[in-house]
């Protein structure tokens, strides 16, 4: 498991900045752009922690810039995209899974040449990609219920776009929702990833699926049920997902967990912490 950080990526204000990077590459919608080739020049603001680097005046302790550019270089000179906005979407994910110190990026590439007919300077496609932060909740009432988390516990360990930053204990449960069935085994992970929120749902739809997960009662019994409860500060209501997981507040074995990994955790909606939240449920302070 990686080491918690205590500077959350998206508030380091710290950063390494490229300017201009000269890439000669064969990105466009029109056949000539894909044959004849143009100028394209990157922009890039990396987030990197730099304080134990510049402490210790250790290159190791931070982001080889150098490497950066060859990388950006390799990169927009090895693929062919028809829209600036894929080159830049693909080469954000590749410099933020290659390049483990850095923990957001800006990324603009513009193309001075653009063929327009008309007297522009240049445009450019300017995106802000990084590991998000995201709070996952846990439970099994049906076979190895622990195996069943373990696994899905292992498998999000191991898949590229996310990184497991701290994980709850397991606690048994009893059955919530008014449905016979048996005790439920519940746990909490707290994640990065780059998978944007409906990705993630996606991706932990998936792992319900691989673990047998059927939906037949609507709170019955299940395999594997992994629920998104937090994901950064968003607010996000549509047909498919709700963020923050709207029944959290109501959940024991939801709360408990988060006690253990993000108690300090804000609500985007209540503006309460997850210990506020624990307190106005049970009336206690802790766990
Ligand atoms: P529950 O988790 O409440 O017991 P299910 O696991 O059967 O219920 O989920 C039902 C649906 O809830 C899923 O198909 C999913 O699209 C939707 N859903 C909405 N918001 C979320 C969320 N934050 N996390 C996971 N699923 C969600
Ligand atoms: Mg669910």
């Amino acid at each position: 498991m990686r080491e918690d950080r205590s500077v959350s990526p998206l508030r380091n204000p710290d950063a390494i900045r490229i300017r201009e990077l000269e890439v000669y590459a064969w990105h466009g919608v029109f056949p000539e752009e894909t044959k004849l080739g143009q100028k394209f020049y990157v922009n890039a603001a990396l987030s990197v922690s730099t304080c134990a680097a510049g402490k210790a005046d250790d290159l190791s302790l931070s982001v080889d810039y150098g490497r950066v550019c060859q990388e950006i270089h390799r990169f927009l000179t090895d693929h062919t995209y028809q829209l600036l906005e894929a080159a830049a979407e693909h080469l954000a994910c590749h410099l933020l899974l290659t390049f483990a110190g850095i923990h957001a990026l800006e990324l603009e590439i513009r193309k001075p040449a653009a063929p327009i007919p008309l007297p522009v300077g240049s445009v450019s496609v300017c995106i802000t990609r990084g590991w998000r932060r995201a709070v996952i909740s846990c439970g099994s009432n049906l076979g190895e219920k622990e195996a069943y988390l373990r696994e899905a516990m292992d498998k999000i360990a191991h898949d590229m776009k996310c990184r497991l930053v701290r994980s709850a204990d397991f606690i048994v449960t009893a059955p919530y929702g008014g449905v016979e069935q048996d005790d439920f085994v519940n746990g909490a992970f707290l994640l990065e990833t780059l998978y944007d929120p409906q990705e993630l749902l996606t991706f932990l739809n998936r792992l319900e699926a691989e673990a047998g997960r059927e939906r037949k009662i609507h709170w019955g019994p299940r395999t594997l049920d992994l629920d998104i409860i937090f994901y950064e500060d968003s607010v996000i209501r549509t047909d498919r997902l709700t963020i923050p997981h709207p029944d959290m507040q109501n959940r024991e074995f939801v709360l408990r967990p988060l006690m253990q990994i993000v108690p300090e955790w804000v609500h985007p909606v209540y503006g309460k912490t997850v210990a506020g939240i624990w307190e106005s449920m049970t009336g206690s302070h802790g766990i």
